[in-house]
């Protein structure tokens, strides 16, 4: 490994001031949003910043971005892009790649307004990964300096190549997986058309069957690999759920850690929340009755406190088993429940919801959109949140659901079974119901579960407490990151020539 720019005479970043990492993303939350990511780029730096750090976040100039970073000058120019320099709501200081011929259209991070994945898409986060890389390097043209590279998913992936291969004294790189499913996968002549050093197109590199591929290319060069849970650390080594790069994951299972993701407890508390009709905690629980009266008036529902009311919020994929939960809505509806779904995804599943709502008109309510506030609204309603994901990374709707008093249904996979402590059959211990198979039969069997302790009032209490009193904050999180980049910094040092 190269070595580390900053070493000093003893006295390396560790000790003598913060250490400075640089967070690489295509989200951060409120800016630009889609999924899981863009929350964890958003509240991870400050609670990094809390336990000593300092901490900035790398970002694409989306030309939606303008609107809402207000001034922000730029202070270098790096690979033909402008670096601005902007303020997040939190404080953190935001480094925006401007490269307009690639960011400043109208549409979605990855695609276009009808959904179509951006066909120069290597190139927009090729040219992006690799700004960031420079940043961090001898090359950099700001003053302010990473210690440490940190990479999140696909979009940073060729970062962790560029420092390894194609730059002078580059910083220690750390990457993320948030999604092994989103790989970034690009035909071979790609590697040409973006000038990757030679000798990275190959199985050792960034290659993968043939294609280029943006995550390997960070999962192999990076020092460090992390993912958003224990659980799916473990799971991605094996073949089931590897994606195709079991092989290398297992290969470099003593460099990856699962450290599972905290929520925002600023933005998610129901003691606070603005978003919600009536505000309420583990002491003073009546508002979630007044919470429940409106989400069932907002989706046409009977308003009856007494029928147990479900909801799912999320991308409608066959990740997140939307099919299972469409399996069982009959049977849910027959044993006097409801069930409300906001989500956007894939057509067919949709549709299936959509006819889903219409059979069942008043007991089934389905909204297709995008909705923060309704997403909120509803964490608060709900009695019950389902969760039946084939594979959950980490998952952050399971923990708001804990948080709000609303126990999950949800299936034991990657980060669910890690914050979800799952209650026996017959039992009131726990903060929510588990399952194994991805089959709507054991989802069923396990909302059968919940439905019994639902109507045990002083058990169902239990459980909602439990989940009420749990800590997700981000604090445990941020000190485990911290000693991951201290330990990568301290070997850096040791490594380096006196
Ligand atoms: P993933 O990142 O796989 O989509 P997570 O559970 O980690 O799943 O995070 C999803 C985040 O996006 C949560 O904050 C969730 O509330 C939010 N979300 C997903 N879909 C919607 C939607 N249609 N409306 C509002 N919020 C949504």
């Amino acid at each position: 490994m190269t070595t580390h720019p900053r070493k000093g005479a003893g006295a390396g970043p560790a000790n003598d001031r913060s250490l400075r990492i640089l967070f690489v993303a295509s989200e951060c939350a409120p800016w630009v949003k889609t999924g899981g990511l863009a929350d964890v780029v958003a509240a991870l730096p400050p609670a990094l910043v809390a336990a000593g750090l300092d901490v900035r976040v790398c970002l694409p100039f989306y030309r939606s971005l303008r609107p809402e970073v207000g001034e922000a000058p730029p202070v270098a120019t790096v690979l033909g892009a402008l670096v601005r320099k902007a303020r997040l709501p939190s404080g953190i200081i935001a480094y925006l790649i401007d490269a307009p011929w690639l960011f400043g259209r109208d549409g979605g991070p990855y695609q276009d307004a009808e959904g179509r994945d951006w066909p120069d898409n290597a190139q927009r986060f090729g040219l992006f990964a690799h700004a960031a890389a420079v940043l961090a390097s001898d090359e950099t043209p700001l003053l302010w300096r990473p210690d440490i590279f940190h990479g999140h998913d696909w979009q940073a992936g060729l970062g962790p190549l560029w420092l390894k291969t194609g730059l002078p004294k580059p910083a220690p790189s750390v990457m993320t997986i948030h999604n092994l499913a989103f790989q970034g996968l690009f035909p071979p002549e790609t590697a040409e058309a973006l000038r990757l050093p030679p000798g990275v197109f190959a199985v050792e590199g960034a290659e993968f069957y043939g294609r280029l591929s943006f995550l390997k290319a960070g999962l192999h060069y990076a020092d460090v690999l992390t993912t958003v849970s224990p659980t799916y650390a473990q799971e991605i080594q094996g073949e089931g759920q590897g994606c195709g790069l079991h092989g290398l994951l297992t290969r470099r299972r003593n460099d990856l850690t699962g450290i599972v993701n905290g929520i925002d407890d600023r933005v998610w508390d129901p003691a606070t929340d603005p978003l919600i009709p009536a505000r309420y905690d583990r002491d003073r629980l009546a508002g979630k009755a007044v919470n429940k009266e409106a989400v069932q008036r907002r989706f046409d529902l009977a308003a009856d406190p007494g029928r147990p009311l479900f909801t799912m919020v999320g991308r409608l994929t066959w990740q997140k088993g939307v099919d299972l939960v469409a399996e069982v809505a009959d049977r849910l509806v027959r044993a006097g429940g409801q069930l409300v779904v906001l989500g956007t995804g894939e057509r067919g599943l949709e549709d299936g919801l959509r006819a889903l709502a219409h059979r069942h008109r008043g007991a089934v309510s389905v909204r297709i959109g995008f909705d923060e506030a309704l997403a909120h609204e509803m964490e608060a309603g709900a009695d019950i949140f389902l969760m039946p994901s084939r594979f959950e990374p980490c998952g952050l709707n399971q923990m708001y659901s804990q948080r709000y008093g609303t126990p999950p249904v949800a299936r034991a996979t990657g980060g669910i079974a890690d914050t979800v402590d799952g209650v026996g059959p017959g039992d009131c211990e726990g903060s929510g119901f588990l399952f194994d198979e991805a089959t709507g039969q054991a989802l069923w069997e396990s909302i059968e579960r919940a439905l019994g302790a639902y109507r045990a009032p002083a058990c169902w209490r239990r459980i909602m407490e439990t989940g009420m009193r749990k800590d997700f904050s981000w604090a445990a999180s941020a000190a485990r990151y911290r000693a991951l980049y201290h330990t990568l910094v301290r070997e850096g040092e040791a490594r380096a020539p006196a």
